[in-house]
């Protein structure tokens, strides 16, 4: 499904996901992305955050900057958007007060997703919304190998802010939940400090595989992609990618920035050279416009969905 020209798409004046046509919104159910690929769906909810909000904006801006993206991959030799049906599937809607409700919409429409035989792609909006994405992911594919950027675990308790949810958790529930198969969580890009010695005590009961930032400065970013790679075979892939993960001066838009992490170009090659896995879902989240810089960090997200569905349509020329 091709992408609209740059000429069609400001005609029209509206602004999906790297100009693709939108779903039938009207349509109920799975019928909405019949014959889709790819559905991207935007979830403007950052009522989990703990520092600086603005990250429900994400999905507008990123429609906006993912408009600049061309379909030809020149690495993987690919254009992407002729592979792939990919559609724009409109936003995830909840009232920004109740976030059990909010958990409970995007996991339906995730599972509307993979129930129409699509691949779902969540531009956030914070990172508690992995959590329903997750459980929809493991209710239809059993439980999955998760490569998780970011800067921080995202395993904490309850004990922390007095609440089981925020975007401080989706980690620590995903494998509480069994929705992480044992042994294949890949955690990307931690640093900074810890609350105390056990922050990464959860990870390391469930067999985690943990690339810290020193781990990454001193292989880069290639060997430890080869070792995900090899490690998940054939197995179903979900990767979810807080753009915290990306140092804050190539993606200062987010709200809880840690200095020291990996540079645009290790995030965009991380995802590329994950080639051949089999990806069954994908989530960009944490980017806040109102903190961003000439859109640095919108630019940037909407690059990596962009690596993203490159590994998706990759998948489907097997
Ligand atoms: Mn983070
Ligand atoms: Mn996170």
């Amino acid at each position: 499904m091709p992408q609209q020209s740059a000429l069609e798409y400001i005609r029209h004046g509206q602004t999906p996901f790297f100009r693709l046509p939108m779903a039938d919104l009207a349509a109920k159910g799975p019928s909405a992305y019949a014959g889709a690929d790819v559905v991207l769906l935007g979830v403007p909810y950052d009522s989990g955050t703990t520092y600086q909000p603005g990250a429900r904006l994400g999905p507008y801006h990123l429609r906006r900057t993912s408009a600049l993206v061309e379909s030809f991959h020149p690495g993987h030799k690919l254009d992407v958007f002729e592979r792939l049906r990919a559609l724009d599937g409109g936003n995830v809607v909840s009232p920004p007060f109740n976030a059990g409700q909010a958990r409970e919409l995007v996991q339906v429409e995730v599972a509307t997703v993979l129930e129409a035989g699509a691949i779902p792609f969540l531009a956030g909006g914070d990172h508690s919304i992995t959590l329903p994405a997750l459980r929809a992911i493991a209710a239809h594919h059993g439980p999955v190998a998760v490569v998780h950027v970011d800067a921080h675990f995202d395993t904490s308790g309850p004990e922390v802010w007095g609440e089981p949810h925020h975007h401080g958790t989706p980690i620590r529930h995903a494998l509480t939940e069994g929705h992480v198969k044992r042994g294949h969580l890949f955690q990307i890009g931690m640093r900074g400090g810890w609350k105390d010695s056990d922050e990464r005590a959860l990870s390391d009961s469930h067999d985690a595989r943990i690339y810290p930032m020193d781990v990454v400065d001193v292989g880069g970013v290639g060997p430890l992609a080869r070792e995900i790679r090899d490690r998940v075979g054939d197995g179903p892939v979900y990767l979810t990618v807080d753009i915290d993960g990306i140092d804050p001066a190539f993606a200062p838009g987010t709200g809880t920035p840690v200095p020291g992490g990996l540079t645009s170009r290790e995030a965009l090659r991380l995802v590329r050279e994950l080639a051949g896995v089999n990806l069954c879902g994908m989530d960009l989240v944490e980017v806040c416009p109102a903190l961003d810089h000439a859109d640095i960090t919108c630019h940037l997200g909407a690059a990596l969905l962009f690596e993203g569905l490159a590994l998706a349509a990759l998948g489907s020329r097997k």
